[in-house]
């Protein structure tokens, strides 16, 4: 094993279509772009990594094109001819010569896991500590930008028995407009099924209290991130005035966000990405300090594709997960580059029990999709 290094890291922008256009409060998807890593070793291994926005530049500060750029001119160079065997000796040096830049850091940390397993012959979540679960609850977004549309997407998914919790994306309307639209939508699923509300920060603090009063009024289950994510302390606030549960998404993005947020109560649940966090390893960081601070866990995506979806539920298998996973980024993509899709069926996803993320890349369908 001694003396195995890292011969070279390439990096490919893959645009994959989406079955519909996703509406988000700050932008509207209608195709997803990804960064797939690759990662060679001197042992013939190859381990793989993605990193992937949510249009462009509109969630956060990298975009896919810069996300290349830093992977080929800055990150390639640094860990060439490194030993392949140390991630956290890898992690440490990208982190003392490379700052924030925490997508790109989670799909680098992805690759090395991932070809680390394969050479040790185990799962990601097995170097990560073991497996609680080989499935993980994966709910699904509503968010074709039609309430009429949502309602029978809903139906039509609990009919099938895919999914049994919904997640609807507001924000984009004025706030009477968005809570009219979840009530419409609560009241046709009904009761036993559990409705989840994003707002993506699109609140200020008090329409947020007005609006969540409402939301709590028609049994909606958990509100996400309804406002900014720099006030911290306006989240504690709204996490001690309502019943129902606040989630920290994007505040919650770093390791010391995460400790600030437990630390006055800005939250009751952290919705956790590898890709804000930076890695893998980082999340099981911020799920300690939730778990310290009796803060929920809830297993969240950058509607990652195939590659980061697995990296993230590997990770998330080694957690107690309170409020399960959004895991179904690559159900929203009608083409994939990997060999075998992933199973979604009675309301949870397999994860794949392969050595590292068990999965391989098709390298047709890479071919095809990669940006030229
Ligand atoms: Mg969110």
């Amino acid at each position: 094993m001694k003396g195995i290094h890292i011969q070279r890291i390439e990096s490919v922008i893959v645009d994959l279509p989406t079955i519909r256009p996703h509406h988000l409060s700050m932008a509207v998807m209608r195709n997803q772009a990804m960064v797939i890593v690759r990662l060679f070793c001197s042992d013939g291994i190859e381990g793989i990594g993605e990193a992937t926005t949510i249009g462009g530049l509109s969630y956060g500060d990298e975009s896919p094109e810069g996300m290349k750029l830093t992977l080929d001119t800055y990150i390639a160079p640094l860990l060439q001819g490194k030993s392949a065997l140390s991630i956290n000796a890898l992690m440490a040096l990208l982190e003392s010569h490379i700052k924030g830049n925490n997508f790109v850091k989670s799909a680098i940390e992805t690759a090395l896991l991932d070809a680390q397993g394969k050479r040790l012959g185990v799962s990601v979540a097995t170097l990560l500590g073991g497996a609680l679960t080989h499935t993980l609850p994966v709910l699904w977004t509503l968010a074709s930008g039609d309430t009429q549309k949502d309602i029978e997407e809903a139906h039509a998914l609990l009919k099938e028995g895919r999914h049994n919790t919904f997640k609807l994306k507001i924000g984009r309307h004025e706030w009477k407009t968005d809570v009219r639209h979840v009530s419409a939508i609560k009241r046709a699923v009904g009761p036993d099924v559990k409705v989840t509300v994003d707002v993506n920060q699109a609140w200020t603090e008090s329409v947020a209290k007005q609006g969540i009063a409402m939301l709590q009024e028609d049994g909606i289950d958990l509100i996400e991130q309804p406002i900014i994510k720099t006030n911290f302390d306006g989240l504690a606030r709204l996490t001690q005035y309502f019943k129902v549960p606040i989630m920290a998404d994007e505040a919650a993005g770093t390791v010391s966000d995460a400790f600030k947020l437990a630390k006055i109560g800005g939250g009751s649940v952290f919705a956790l990405k590898i890709s804000k966090a930076g890695g893998l390893t980082n999340i099981q960081k911020q799920a300690a300090i939730a778990q310290a601070a009796g803060i929920s866990l809830y297993g969240g995506t950058m509607l990652e594709g195939t590659v980061g979806t697995v990296a993230s539920a590997q990770v998330f298998s080694t957690l107690p997960l309170g409020w399960g996973t959004e895991l179904f980024g690559p159900l929203l993509l009608t083409e994939d580059i990997v060999k075998n899709r992933l199973t979604y069926q009675n309301g949870v996803m397999e994860i794949p029990q392969g050595p590292g993320l068990g999965i391989e890349l098709d390298m047709n369908q890479l071919e095809k999709f990669k940006r030229k």
